[in-house]
């Protein structure tokens, strides 16, 4: 017997369920394709450099981002996705034992990851606007508060006098994660990132960047907050490959980016009509996805799966029940998603 950590035992493995799919809309990532950019970066890489180390803590990414964003290099961190942004700040600023709360119902990664650094969490319903509840939340008295806005997986954003409200009066950092934040017509909360010591905004180059495969996420806080989360991330989170490709997707290909995100936010629009034309109510999504409430929602995409299409089922979630989460692409995709969708519903 091997000595196992007793706090590990009822961690499941993330792992939804994947199988190649013809039409697979269930991870929300960009159904377009890869940015230009980054397949010249490939075409172009040396293998030789490969045998070395990268460069510590991404510094080319940092400068980059951090000189459009006006801030200092050292405010910005950069990580194995925007995940692990996310994990190391909660190692960075809770010791074991202590308490993250977050919005419920939200990115499921989340209480994995407080789990894994033995946190005890305070999950704490949304209101039935979707937007959170700053009192609840900060009744937890939690050192850190995890926001998601657009949020994963209802699509809804939060409101800046909620989000303000906590800031203002967190005891300690609030975490703000605006994964979907290129689709959203809602004002994005960066700007707190960069006036408020006690708040850490994080992006990702996996949804709107298309770069899910490489693994690149960012955050942006104030100097000695970042300082603490790469403390906590490790020297070589980033490979040489996926910082040049990040690098060069900012600094070449603004425009494909904006394009696909237009495709898509049109996309989802057309997607919610034709749902709402079926009597099903997608919530308002400010995402590239939408969250559609629906009974028995494992059993309808498990008979979509049958047909194909793959999206994501979710089952009980706190103020929605039973929910399917579909992604939005090229319409075709969508179509076929429809198709099934209506061949699946009992
Ligand atoms: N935050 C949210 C809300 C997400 O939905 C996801 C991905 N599903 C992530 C963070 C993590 O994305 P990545 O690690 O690919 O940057």
């Amino acid at each position: 017997m091997i000595p196992l950590r007793e706090s590990f035992r009822d961690i499941p493995l993330y792992s939804p369920p994947k199988r190649p799919c013809r039409v697979d809309l269930s991870d929300n990532t960009n159904l377009f394709g890869v940015p230009p950019a980054a397949e010249r970066v490939l075409r172009e890489s040396r293998p030789e450099s490969l045998s070395r180390y990268p460069r510590g803590y991404a510094p080319d990414l940092r400068n980059v981002l951090a000189s459009r964003l006006g801030v200092g290099a050292a405010c910005v961190t950069t990580g194995c996705g925007s995940d692990d942004v996310l994990d190391s700040a909660l190692r960075a600023f809770l010791e074991p034992g202590e308490v993250l709360a977050f919005q419920d119902p939200t990115f499921v990664m989340m209480p994995l990851f407080a789990k894994v650094n033995g946190l005890k969490t305070a999950p704490v319903p949304l209101r039935a606007d979707f937007d959170v509840d700053p009192e609840a939340l900060l009744a937890t008295g939690a050192k850190v508060i995890y926001l998601c806005s657009p949020n994963n997986p209802t699509g809804t954003p939060l409101s800046r006098a909620a989000v303000e409200h906590v800031v203002e009066k967190a005891p300690g950092i609030v975490i703000i994660d605006e994964a979907y934040v290129e689709f959203s017509s809602a004002p994005d909360f960066m700007d707190l990132a960069r006036t408020r010591q006690n708040v850490l905004v994080t992006r990702t180059f996996s949804k709107a960047y298309g770069l899910a495969g490489m693994r690149v996420g960012w955050g942006v806080g104030s100097l000695a907050l970042i300082a603490e989360v790469e403390k906590a991330r490790g020297p070589y989170k980033l490979t040489t490959l996926a910082e040049s490709m990040a690098v060069a997707v900012l600094r070449e290909d603004p425009m494909w980016v904006e394009v696909q995100v237009v495709e898509a936010r049109r996309n989802r629009e057309h997607l919610r009509a034709e749902l709402m034309s079926m009597g099903l109510s997608p919530l308002p999504s400010e995402g590239n996805f939408l969250m559609v409430p629906m009974p028995d929602a494992l059993g309808v995409a498990q008979r979509m799966r049958e047909r194909d299409v793959n999206v994501r089922a979710f089952q009980g979630l706190t103020g929605v029940g039973d929910a399917l989460r579909i992604g939005s692409g090229p319409w075709p995709m969508l179509e076929a998603a429809l198709a099934a969708l209506r061949e699946s519903l009992r």
